[in-house]
């Protein structure tokens, strides 16, 4: 019998995208934890390392010189200008992971997770929904890591975000974060499920068949 097939799994994509304060690092961070079969895209940027971010593991730094060639040469699967920086994912490093079964799942802004869509467009795209504005508002306030004139830069982009909501593929609203967290855990379970990551597995059990099995 093909065990090997069998349990053979293409990666898969996994892309969350939330307004910013919706609760997306937490609920990310909560799945790295729980999975140990996901690789995190790490993306370029040319601003620069904040706090404790090393280059190479939150993000790889950059020039924008260096971006630009980057870019020119076609590097990059999806790239977006955000608060005035570039930020952008480069295909190869992606399609070596899912190669290998690992599955890919990034932290990336609405405008890059369309572009996305196009080149791996079999992934699982989730929009998380925060309950209300104003709870919104509280999470950003609370969280006591921006500035009041970030603050209202994230609030008033969040409605344009959430305007994209519409072409993805679930809605999870972080209400309760427990429950929250189940809905996304579900979604994740679901999508390694799809037929399409596991090209083997139908085939090795119809090598076990016999005409009067
Ligand atoms: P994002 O990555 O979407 O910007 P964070 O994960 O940093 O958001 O969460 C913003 C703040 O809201 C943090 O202080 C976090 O602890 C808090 N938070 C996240 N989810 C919930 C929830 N379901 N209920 C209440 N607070 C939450
Ligand atoms: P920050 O500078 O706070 O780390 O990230 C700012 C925003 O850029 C976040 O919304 C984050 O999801 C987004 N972002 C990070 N990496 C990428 C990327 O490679 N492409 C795109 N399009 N957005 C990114």
């Amino acid at each position: 019998m093909g065990t090997d097939d069998h349990a053979f799994r293409l990666g898969q994509v996994l892309v969350v995208c939330a307004p910013s304060g919706t609760g997306k690092s937490t609920l990310i961070e909560m799945l790295r934890k729980e999975f140990s079969n996901f690789s995190f895209s790490v993306s370029y940027t040319t601003r620069a390392p904040r706090g404790e971010e090393q280059d190479g593991r939150e993000y790889n730094f950059v020039s924008r010189d260096a971006f630009i060639i980057m870019r020119s040469k076609g590097a990059f699967c999806e790239w977006a200008e955000v608060h005035g920086n570039f930020y952008g994912t480069a295909t190869k490093p992606v399609v070596e992971m899912l190669d290998q079964g690992r599955d890919v799942l990034f932290d990336i802004d609405v405008q890059g997770a369309k572009q996305l869509k196009k080149t791996f467009y079999k992934g699982t795209y989730v929009f998380l929904l925060p309950p209300s504005q104003d709870e919104l508002v509280r999470r950003l306030e609370g969280r006591d890591t921006d500035s009041e004139r970030s603050i209202k830069r994230r609030l008033g982009n969040a409605a344009g975000e959430m305007s994209q909501a519409k072409w993805f593929d679930y809605w999870v609203v972080n209400d309760n974060l427990a429950e929250a967290y189940q809905e996304l855990r579900a979604v994740y379970l679901a999508s390694r499920c799809k037929p399409s990551l596991r090209p083997g597995i139908l085939g090795s059990v119809l090598d076990t068949w016999t005409d009067n099995g």
